[in-house]
């Protein structure tokens, strides 16, 4: 949690990112900050939502930008502390992956990067559902780049039963079964993972990339370099 000086309030993080150049950066906060009143369904004496004006480090840059926060305990009381939602304004860019993966699966690229810009916009309930329909493309479109005869049958099979069924890697295989536990997380009423959230899944999701890759590189090299 990080006190940010002004009117005793607190937030669970600052932007680390800018979103007009999208770079990596510690962006500046200025003094321009408002909590917002009039938005609290349950009682308009507390406020609910934050917002805060930073400026992009980047000579480059140098944009102003706007971050959101939001006071997840909606807003009942004057305790807790604001939660950082989004900022704007949002120039996504699309994220590039190994040009193995655009082979294989050009949907779950597709599918990644929707729900990577719903995510920046904020709309956190249903990114996390996307990168779980994301993580079934890379998986499926990965078995059947492995087992092409049994294609029909993969697509329709259920996830988890393909992941026991087709994948034999075993660092694919751990990591998409807990990817697949968190996404399925993101898609139901209650929580099982209670202490794990969506950067968790998306760093399985980047765990399986990973592994996916190396399983491809390494076929590719036993392919052009045969054992006499
Ligand atoms: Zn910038």
């Amino acid at each position: 949690m990080i006190s940010i000086g002004i009117n005793g309030i607190d937030v669970d993080q600052e932007p680390n990112c800018c979103p007009v150049c999208n770079h990596l950066v510690s962006p500046k906060r200025t003094n321009v900050v408002k909590e917002i009143f009039t938005d609290n369904p349950i009682n308009k004496r507390f406020s609910r939502f934050l917002e805060i004006l930073y400026e992009c480090p980047s000579v480059k840059c140098g944009h102003l930008f706007l971050s959101h926060f939001e006071r997840k305990s909606n807003g009942v009381s004057t305790k807790g502390y604001y939660t950082f939602t989004h900022a704007t304004p949002n120039n996504f860019k699309p994220r590039k992956f190994d040009e193995r993966i655009s082979k294989i699966s050009p949907d779950f690229i597709e599918i990644f990067n929707q729900s990577s810009n719903a995510e920046n916009s904020g709309l956190s309930h249903v990114c996390g559902m996307g990168y779980r329909k994301a993580l079934e493309f890379l998986i499926k479109d990965y078995c059947v780049s492995l087992y092409s005869d049994s294609s029909e049958k993969i697509m329709k099979m259920r996830l988890m039963n393909c992941i026991d069924k087709y994948i034999t890697d075993i660092n694919i295989k751990e990591c998409a079964t807990r990817a697949v536990w968190l996404g399925n997380d993101e898609t139901h009423y209650q929580r099982k993972w209670q202490d794990k959230d969506i950067s968790d899944l998306k760093l399985l999701i980047d765990l399986v990339i990973h592994w996916v890759v190396s399983d491809l590189m390494t076929q590719e090299y036993m392919q052009s370099m045969q054992r006499s």
